[in-house]
């Protein structure tokens, strides 16, 4: 008998150039087969008319915990991952306190345990306490656990830190992902440019992210660590991402909904739910991004899932914090962006969100092999479906696409082997 076997389903697995209908058989948290099964299924899915995928890998989720759990948990944000069609997502350790150490590495995995829906791999931080000075016990974290390290919420400003985080991180073999953002250059609330001057906003220029990005290109090439961009927003840093990967660097790049959807016309509402770091910039730099993303410059989708509390999110657009929520109608989000427009098919899309993010993270995750981990989603690409944030398996609420009708959910999760979700 097989534990769960999905029929007839289109399988779709960039990791192997897979594009068939055709069956797929589980066992013991493990796929078995790809194609006729042998025998019958203990639980049988039948797929027809959908797609049977990779588990989504998401690398940039904010869990909140610990130090803000009234705006989200890893529980919580695990339960939204796989409602979302997401198996696995990374936890930032911008926490309270941050995730510098070996015991916060710990805490996470074990938080993630006691909640068994998605895996949540913890990321480190960089520097002790994020304060961007002194590198962190890394090393420890890597014993630990930790599958990248980031102080994201913030760059790392100084060149000299910089360069020796990445020869650390290195010498340890983990990827270093950055926020792209000079301190000098920040301290706005939005995107510079004529609609900030409109609103009496102050501005936050693309090139505050440009110059921190060619700096760490000349480091990268100096030190040959792996480099990761965190949350691209201007037309400007594809380029340079698109010409550091003609140069052999090893640069790898990610894009989140809100950057490919929306550009800084909507702060016109003076709604925070529009107000994010890096800012939503121009049509202009929305259009690079999504090529960026089609010609596979930009490896990555990520939400930079970034819950706050309804409180902090009314007060006034110059006042609120930066972020929002998208784990629960991520996928759909970027179909709209990237299949709706004509720029990219199922199986580029899926690859971005699994192929492209395993590739960083060094295992066995983002496919479809036999005796891979069985980390499956089940989309029905046709289905049309209103985002509703009361719904949503996050706590926090602060989100710009409620109401919003889009196209393809996830109907099944399957994480090791276990169905986590179902619609
Ligand atoms: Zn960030
Ligand atoms: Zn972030």
């Amino acid at each position: 008998m097989i534990d769960i076997l999905i029929t007839n389903g289109r399988v779709i697995d960039p990791a192997n150039g897979v594009d068939q209908i055709c069956d797929v058989s589980i066992n013991k948290g493990k796929i078995t087969g790809i194609g006729k099964p042998r025998g019958k299924g203990k639980e049988t899915i039948d797929a027809a008319g959908k797609i049977v995928a990779p588990g989504l890998i998401d690398l940039h989720v904010h869990c909140r915990e610990p130090g803000h759990e009234e705006e989200e948990t890893i529980a919580t944000a695990s339960a939204a991952a796989v409602a979302g069609g997401f198996t696995t997502i990374c936890a930032m350790p911008n926490t309270h306190p941050p995730q510098d150490d070996e015991r916060a590495v710990q805490y996470v995995i074990q938080r993630a345990a006691e909640a068994d829906l998605a895996r949540v791999l913890p990321a480190g931080c960089l520097t002790k306490n994020r304060t961007g000075e002194e590198l962190a016990e890394m090393g420890m974290m890597r014993e630990a656990g930790a599958v990248a390290f980031t102080d994201d919420g913030d760059g790392i400003n100084s060149s000299a830190v910089m360069q020796r985080a990445l020869q650390y991180t290195k010498l340890i073999g983990l990827p270093l992902l950055q926020h792209c953002q000079d301190s000098d250059l920040a301290g706005g609330s939005m995107n510079s440019g004529a609609v900030a001057v409109r609103l009496g906003l102050s501005g936050m220029a693309s090139s505050g992210e440009q110059i921190m990005l060619r700096r760490d290109l000349e480091l990268v090439e100096r030190t040959g660590a792996r480099y990761h961009v965190m949350h691209v927003s201007s037309a400007g840093s594809v380029e340079l991402i698109r010409q550091a990967k003609a140069d052999g660097l090893p640069v790898t790049a990610e894009a989140t909904p809100h950057h490919l959807l929306l550009t800084d016309a909507a702060c016109m509402s003076y709604d925070p739910n529009y107000k994010m770091n890096p800012p939503l910039r121009s049509a202009d730099d929305v259009e690079a991004l999504r090529a960026g993303v089609a010609d596979g410059t930009i490896d990555c989708l990520a939400t930079d899932h970034a819950p706050h509390s309804t409180e902090e999110k009314e007060l006034e657009f110059g006042l609120a914090p930066f972020g929002i929520i998208s784990l629960d109608c991520a996928m759909a989000l970027y179909a709209k962006a990237l299949i709706g427009s004509g720029l990219m098919g199922w199986p580029g899309l899926i690859d971005r969100m699994s192929a492209g993010p395993a590739k960083l993270l060094d295992g066995s995750l983002g496919q479809i092999s036999v005796r891979s981990e069985a980390d499956v989603v089940i989309i029905d690409p046709k289905t049309r479906w209103t985002v509703n944030v009361n719904k949503f398996a996050s706590i926090s609420r602060n989100c710009p696409y409620h109401g919003w009708k889009l196209k393809g959910r996830a109907v099944t999760t399957i994480v090791g082997g276990q169905i986590k979700f179902s619609l």
